[in-house]
């Protein structure tokens, strides 16, 4: 009987990000992934459509790299500011 080894508890991770500039929209989007030093497994991102949404956050086919739409500051309304634009109708 072999010695089962311990199922790893993910302690430690080791997160990649990379910026790319899509060339022909001028967008940027930034690409993370993540994975478990100890056993080197990758982590899943979880509720994040896959594809490609230039305004928005997606993932990969598997799951393992999310894109995410970014841009300088000052570029897009901020989510306040969005918030502040929103106007609230129809109260009785
Ligand atoms: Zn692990």
């Amino acid at each position: 009987m072999t010695a089962q080894t311990q199922p790893c508890k993910h302690m430690q991770f080791d997160a990649q990000c990379r910026v790319a500039r899509l060339e022909d929209s001028g967008r940027f989007m930034l690409e993370v992934g993540v994975r478990c030093i100890d056993c080197g497994k990758p982590f899943q991102f979880l509720g994040l459509q896959p594809g490609l949404n230039l305004s928005g956050a997606t993932a990969s086919l598997d799951g393992l790299e999310a894109n995410i739409a970014i841009c300088p500051q000052g570029v897009q309304p901020t989510p306040l500011q969005g918030l502040q634009g929103y106007t609230i109708e129809g109260h009785n």
